[in-house]
């Protein structure tokens, strides 16, 4: 069977059912994506693991959109049954927790601290807020030529 390993400089990173040891190009990967470990409230962001979101025994591969990162506390809580993990369907990379009966399991709303400032808006390098509907872009080579 023929299988596609992708690539990133020159390095695959989806390596499919080749290996199960998740490369260390690709965990990086991951843990640029994830940030932390991606169980909702979860603020964990050291120490890692890369978990077979379909397990490895069932035939999941090791490919990006199967991988996601878990604390080592949440990584046993998942493989001792307590909750399960889904792909979400409408965003691939994204996954969906849900309790061992069946309950979504939504991070903890937990409103900012009231003397918390909202985060800045980017506003670019002169401090102007860009309206795009106020630019207009020309394409190279429209205009009159300037030499
Ligand atoms: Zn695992
Ligand atoms: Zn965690």
């Amino acid at each position: 069977m023929l299988q596609p390993v992708w690539e990133r400089e020159g390095s695959p990173v989806n390596v499919g059912r080749t290996h199960r040891i998740v490369p260390r190009r690709t965990r990086r990967l991951i843990e640029d994506r994830d940030r932390g470990c991606t169980y909702p409230g979860c603020l964990t962001i050291h120490h890692l693991e890369c978990h077979h979101v379909t397990h490895w025994a069932d035939g999941g591969p090791t490919d990006m959109t199967n991988l996601i990162s878990l604390c080592p506390h949440h990584h046993d809580r998942h493989h001792t049954g307590d909750y399960t993990i889904h792909p979400d369907p409408e965003h691939p990379g994204r996954f969906r927790f849900a309790t061992r009966h069946g309950h979504p399991i939504e991070p903890l709303a937990a409103p900012p601290p009231p003397d918390t400032a909202p985060p800045p808006r980017y506003t670019g390098p002169t401090n102007e807020i860009l309206h795009l509907d106020q630019v207009r872009f020309h394409r190279r080579g429209s205009g009159p030529l300037r030499q």
